[in-house]
């Protein structure tokens, strides 16, 4: 094959990572919205809220049939959230930067699960300050799992596994001994715990420190949108869950940038 044959097929492929990015946000929704009430997210198929109407094939394209439908359900129209445009927005983003930085790779595939799970549990916490089981516990497993082929291998998964744990029960308990009151859910040590075990201890450290970033810059948005509420708690789990992705995608060059500080001096 020629170069110009190549780029056309890899952008052909780009273009159908794109599709498929938009297909899992659209059922990263269905997650988000069966997860916390604890139905199943396989049966039944989705339907209207509001009438019961069930959603065929076409409308269920994602973004397309949203804003085709004005935000609204076919029959009834009730308005239908603009989180589900966003999410399938957001999901064929997570693939695309992906690939960007990991190339057609393994690790693409693994990370792009690990900012799926991130995404859901972003989505979940914001709005029921929950971060589920069924998604923390499977995924520590799993990231456990993947690490005997992907970085950063099982011993630096299985520290980072730990040390996200032990850093948040320590931070927590500190808080309850200091003010009486707890702080901290169980949610976001399990949550922590998984983001170790796909990244590492290393950038368990990262996502700590993005942590606090994240919630600045996210906090500083929803006053904004909220015009000046400064009484909104935000979730934890939402600046952890950006946080994460951040370190994933660009926290072994801020590590090495880090380590680089030092070995100048
Ligand atoms: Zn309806």
């Amino acid at each position: 094959m020629t170069d110009d044959v190549l780029v056309q097929v890899e952008w052909l492929a780009v273009a159908g990572l794109a599709f498929v990015g938009l297909c899992v946000g659209s059922f990263l929704n269905v997650v988000i919205h069966r997860l916390p009430r604890g139905t199943s997210v396989v049966t039944p198929p989705s339907a209207c809220p509001g009438c019961g109407y069930q959603l065929r094939w076409y409308d269920n394209v994602p973004v397309l049939s949203w804003a085709l439908l004005g935000g609204r359900c076919r029959k009834c129209r009730t308005p239908i959230s603009i989180r589900y445009p966003i999410v399938e927005i957001l999901t064929m983003a997570v693939f695309l930067v992906h690939w960007w930085v990991f190339g057609w790779s393994l690790l693409m595939v693994v990370r792009v699960a690990f900012g799926c799970a991130l995404i859901a549990l972003f989505a979940i916490d914001l709005e029921h300050h929950l971060l589920p089981d069924k998604i923390t516990l499977p995924g520590i497993a799993v990231g456990l799992i993947l690490s005997v082929v992907v970085p950063p291998g099982l011993v630096e998964a299985v520290l980072g596994a730990i040390l996200g744990w032990v850093v948040l029960w320590a931070i927590r308990e500190a808080y309850y001994r200091y003010s009486g009151q707890e702080g901290m859910g169980g949610g976001d040590l399990k949550m922590l715990a998984m983001i170790g075990a796909f990244l590492g201890w290393k950038l368990v450290l990262v996502t700590l420190v993005l942590s606090s970033v994240t919630g600045s810059l996210i906090g500083m948005l929803v006053i904004a949108l909220r015009r000046g509420d400064m009484k909104y708690a935000l979730p934890y789990g939402t600046f952890l869950a950006a946080a994460a992705l951040l370190a994933s995608l660009i926290g072994d060059r801020l590590v090495a940038w880090y380590a680089g500080l030092y070995a100048g001096i």
